[in-house]
C-alpha cells in the first residue's frame, strides 16, 4: 500500500520505519527536511509539503508535536487541506486535544476525506518495536481499513467511538503518567534525605502493590541522573496542560494533575524540555 508520513520525530521515525520494513510504500515529509534522510535511504520518498504527501497517496499518517503542530501541517499554506478530497484519508496520532481533532476533522470530512484520529500510548522503544497501543476514534470504515497498519504499529488498539474520545483517552494516560513521575521523584528526593540508596528503594518500590513498568524503567534512570530522551519533557507539560484544560471544561477538579504540571512547567523553564520527561527529577531534587 501507499503511505504518506508527516512528522519524523522521536516516534514517526521509528513508525514510518515499521511501515517501510513490513513493504508498503512510503512517502514521507518533515519540516526539518533532512530528517527525511534516514527514511529516504531505506527508500522512502521524499516530498516537499503535506499537501504533496496527500496528493501522491491515498492515505496520510501524521505524527506531530502538539495541536499547533497538527493544525499548522492541516491548515498553512501547501497544507494537508489543500490536496484533501473525496477517496483520500488522514490518520492524526499526534497527542493533542479533543478540540483540535474536532476542527481538524470537520475541515477534512468538509473536503471530501475520512478522518480518524489514533494517538498512541507507549514510547520511543514500543514504537520501535511495533508493541504501540493505538487509540482510535473517528470514521469508523477507515478504522477498520487501517487495522492493517496497526497491527504493524502496535500490539492493541482500541475503537472508542467518535473523534474526540481518543484525544481524551489519551490525556488520561499521560496525567496519570506525569503524576506518578512525580511522585516517584519526590520520594527518591525524600529518600536521598533519610540517607536511603535510591538502589534499596527502588528495589523495595518492585516488591510491593506499587511496583509498575514505569517505575522499573525511569527509577535506575533518575538515580543515574541520566535522562536521555524518549519522550521529550516538554511534550508531557504539553499534554498535563491539556488534560487540566480538559477538566476545567468537564468541571472535574484535578488537584494532583495541577500540582505536578507546576513541577513540569519549572522543569521547562529551567531548561530540560528537550530532556526525557523522567529530568523532572532534577526540579524536584531526586
Ligand atoms: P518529537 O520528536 O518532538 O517530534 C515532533 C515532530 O513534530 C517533528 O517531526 C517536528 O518537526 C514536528 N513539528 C513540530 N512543530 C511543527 C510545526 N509547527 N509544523 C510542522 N511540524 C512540526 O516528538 P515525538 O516524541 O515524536 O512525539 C510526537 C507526538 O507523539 C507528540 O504529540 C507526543 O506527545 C506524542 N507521543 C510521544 C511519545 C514519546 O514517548 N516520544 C509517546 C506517545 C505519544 P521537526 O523535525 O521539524 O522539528
Amino acid at each position: 500500500m501507499k503511505i504518506a508520513f508527516l512528522g519524523l520525530g522521536i516516534m514517526g521515525r521509528a513508525m514510518a520505519e515499521n511501515l517501510l520494513a513490513a513493504g508498503h510504500e512510503l512517502v514521507v515529509w518533515n519540516r526539518t527536511p533532512e530528517r527525511c534522510e534516514p527514511l529516504v535511504e531505506k527508500g522512502a520518498t521524499r516530498v516537499a509539503t503535506p499537501a504533496a504527501a496527500v496528493e501522491a497517496t491515498d492515505l496520510c499518517i501524521a505524527m506531530l508535536a502538539d495541536p499547533e503542530a497538527a493544525c499548522d501541517v492541516v491548515f498553512a499554506e501547501d497544507g494537508v487541506l489543500e490536496t484533501m478530497a473525496p477517496g483520500k484519508s488522514y490518520i492524526d496520532m499526534s497527542t493533542v486535544d479533543s478540540q483540535t481533532a474536532e476542527v481538524i476533522a470537520y475541515e477534512i470530512e468538509t473536503a471530501g476525506g475520512r478522518f480518524l484520529e489514533a494517538p498512541v500510548s507507549g514510547s520511543k522503544k514500543p514504537a520501535e518495536d511495533g508493541t504501540l497501543v493505538i487509540l482510535a476514534a473517528g470514521d469508523k470504515s477507515l478504522y477498520a481499513e487501517a487495522l492493517p497498519l496497526f497491527e504493524i504499529l502496535g500490539k492493541k488498539h482500541l475503537y472508542l467511538g467518535a473523534v474526540g474520545k481518543a484525544a481524551a483517552m489519551k490525556l488520561l494516560v499521560n496525567m496519570t503518567m506525569g503524576g506518578m513521575m512525580t511522585l516517584l521523584c519526590e520520594a527518591l528526593a525524600l529518600g536521598k534525605r533519610c540517607e536511603l540508596s535510591a538502589e534499596d528503594i527502588l528495589e523495595v518500590f518492585s516488591a510491593g502493590a506499587i511496583a509498575n513498568p514505569m517505575f522499573a524503567m525511569k527509577g535506575p534512570q533518575i538515580a543515574a541522573n541520566q535522562h536521555s530522551t524518549n519522550f521529550p519533557l516538554k511534550h508531557m507539560q504539553k499534554d498535563m496542560r491539556l488534560a487540566i484544560a480538559l477538566g476545567d471544561e468537564m468541571h472535574q477538579p484535578l488537584q494532583s494533575v495541577a500540582t505536578a504540571n507546576e513541577l513540569f512547567k519549572r522543569a521547562v523553564a529551567e531548561d530540560c524540555g528537550e530532556l526525557d520527561f523522567s529530568a523532572v527529577a532534577r526540579t524536584i531534587g531526586a
